[in-house]
């Protein structure tokens, strides 16, 4: 089995020793470098990990070729050379080092800033060829200019303590710089133009997207002072090159520092022969430390994935946890619970596993199959297979349904409904309902009737908990008539597929957060108003239920999955989707 085989690190680009020493406490490593895309693809399959800097290019073809990697570790910060959702779909984890390097960095934004106001590399040039210059060299001081920083994350909140160490006044720009974090940085938040026209200094610290390509053109050099300093350590497409050196030839900008450029190496490029511009090669994050710190960390993190023991399961975030630990965010029918543990008895296995979310440690909140979890409670099973999520990871989205209720009348639904205690039912005007549900903080959902009126659901009473009152009432029309789903919010528009719809109930949008908070309380949602998309869904598992059933520890049950998934996926009985569903029966 793969526990008795030490796992494989494949590393293709230098790695500082300390990183290196490290993994091989725990893994076998073997360093190639300079591979060509063919040369990775056919060797990386042998590979439980890679490791790469920035050269490396891993494509989904060396992605799909790699059938036992677990982990690719970039040591360093951008991920623009690996395909990060290639990766994802094909449960491969990707982790980098983003913290490791940002005092490098910032520390060589300074160098390049001190360079240009000081004259060091000419300084020493005509030193070097025999001249001294003490007069023609005359710098201009930090203490008191501007300096404008485009981009406040890791390496912009560096650079801003470096300056304000040299009493620089410190301008950020930053989209959703809140007032707070601008005040304890003790930086003032500014436009970009605001910000291009007073700074001294202007650095750049964002990553490149799409639409930051060209960010630095030549609209927004015309609004630097002609005194001014710009700083590139961050990516060369942030800044048009040819508009910097018309710029700096036209005397209408003082000097350029550049670390990166858009073509790497740029070769003999004008801008990095040209007088006024301190070019480095692309050494913002290379110093010893920050080697030192981003091969440790990678290491650690590649290793710790690789220690895992649920290697094949925990690819698919599967886990087996005590079924008292999983709890729901939504009622469960007990109609429902009956059928499905009559059904579950009958074929003695668990098709889907329910996904949730670790709320806290051993705590979690189910999104998708509360039914199912309630039927195993009911039956005394102990453990349960749940897929793990990560609603941070931004793959799985929640939107509210609506419910279209059909019956008798109108009328007959809101004398029911006013029966609901600590339920207040106020008409409104349908223009703006939507408004005040969203506003008003006692309000709970509102109703729209095939007449178009609208009327509001507010709970009546502060001392009742809202969620009671909106179980209740969902409880009570379900009860009285049919419910169906739907997110159309157009009343009109139901009536042909409803025919006998009387009233829409509309609910607010409930964010994953709220969703587990209420569930943590100990609370829940009426069934049937969230939904949940959830990429890479487990489906057709089918784990049999012996051996949830038996009384064994639960690291035992956790090895027995991780043989049960790794038998499915050798005979490749999974499948990945564009939306990735993944089956592992068919
Ligand atoms: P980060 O993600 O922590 O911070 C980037 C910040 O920029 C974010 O707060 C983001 O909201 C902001 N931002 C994005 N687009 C913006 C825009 N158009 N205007 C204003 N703000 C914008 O990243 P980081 O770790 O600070 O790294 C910043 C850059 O430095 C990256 O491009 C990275 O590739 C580069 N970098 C260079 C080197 C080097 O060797 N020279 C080393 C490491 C990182």
């Amino acid at each position: 089995m793969s526990e008795q085989r030490r796992p494989r690190v494949l590393v293709t680009e230098p790695l500082d020793e300390a990183g290196l020493a490290r993994l091989r406490q725990h893994v076998d490593v073997d360093e190639r470098f300079d591979l060509s895309e063919e040369e990775l693809e056919a060797i990386i399959p042998e590979y439980d990990a890679l490791i790469v800097r920035s050269r490396t290019r891993v494509t989904s073809r060396v992605i799909e070729a790699g059938k036992r990697l677990r982990v690719i570790g970039r040591a360093g910060v951008g991920l623009d050379n690996i395909d990060v959702s290639a990766a994802r779909a094909m449960g491969i984890e990707v982790r980098n080092c983003p913290d490791t390097t940002s005092v490098a960095v910032a520390e060589h934004t300074f160098a390049l800033i001190l360079a240009l106001a000081r004259h060091i590399p000419e300084a020493d040039r005509t030193m070097k060829a025999g001249r001294w210059e003490k007069r023609r060299l005359k710098g201009v001081s930090l203490r008191g200019k501007t300096i404008g920083i485009i981009g406040f994350g890791r390496i912009g909140r560096q650079v801003a303590r470096l300056a304000q160490g040299f009493g620089m006044r410190v301008l950020v720009n930053q989209p959703r710089l809140t007032p707070e974090l601008a005040l304890e940085a003790g930086v003032t938040p500014c436009d970009l133009p605001e910000l291009l026209r007073q700074a001294d200094v202007v650095t750049l610290h964002v990553p490149l997207r799409p639409e930051n390509v060209g960010l630095i053109g030549r609209d927004e050099l015309a609004l630097m002072k002609p005194s001014a300093f710009l700083i590139n350590t961050a990516r060369g497409g942030l800044v048009d090159e040819e508009a910097l050196l018309d710029a700096l030839n036209g005397g209408r900008l003082a000097g350029a520092g550049l670390d990166v450029f858009a073509q790497e190496p740029p070769g003999d490029h004008p801008l990095v022969c040209h007088p006024r511009v301190v070019a480095t090669p692309h050494i913002g994050a290379s110093t010893v430390e920050a080697q030192r710190d981003a091969a440790l960390s990678i290491a650690d993190q590649v290793i710790e994935i690789l220690k895992r023991p649920t290697q094949a399961a925990g690819v698919l975030s599967l886990q087996v946890v005590p079924v008292d630990r999983v709890v729901p965010h939504e009622a469960t029918d007990p109609k429902h619970v009956e059928r499905l543990k009559a059904a579950i008895e009958e074929q003695g296995v668990l098709v889907n596993p329910p996904v949730v979310v670790e709320h806290r440690r051993d705590f979690y909140v189910v999104l998708d199959g509360a039914t199912r979890t309630e039927a195993f409670r009911q039956l005394g099973i102990p453990h349960i297979v749940v897929q793990v999520v990560d609603p941070a990871d931004g793959g799985v989205t929640l939107h509210t349904w609506h419910h279209a209720i059909s019956g008798p009348s109108w009328e007959a639904l809101h004398a029911l409904l006013e029966d609901v205690p600590g339920l207040r039912l106020s008409e409104q005007p349908a223009g703006d309902i939507h408004v005040r549900l969203r506003d008003q903080t006692n309000a709970l959902a509102y109703f729209l009737t095939t007449d178009g009126r609208a009327f509001l659901a507010e709970v009546n009473d502060e001392s009742t908990d809202p969620l009671d009152v909106l179980n209740a009432t969902v409880a009570r029309y379900t009860a009285w008539g049919d419910v169906a789903r739907t997110l159309i919010t157009d009343v009109h528009r139901l009536k042909a597929a409803y025919p006998r719809v009387v009233a829409l109930a509309v609910f607010p949008q409930f964010s994953i957060r709220d969703v587990l908070e209420i569930a943590a309380r100990g609370k829940h949602l009426p069934q049937g108003i969230t939904r949940f998309i959830v990429p890479g869904r487990v489906l057709r598992l089918n784990a049999p239920l012996e051996i949830l059933w038996a009384n064994q520890p639960l690291g035992a049950k956790q090895r027995w999955l991780d043989e049960v998934v790794q038998e499915k996926l050798a005979l490749r009985r999974v499948r990945y989707y564009q939306e990735p569903v993944v089956i592992l029966e068919e």
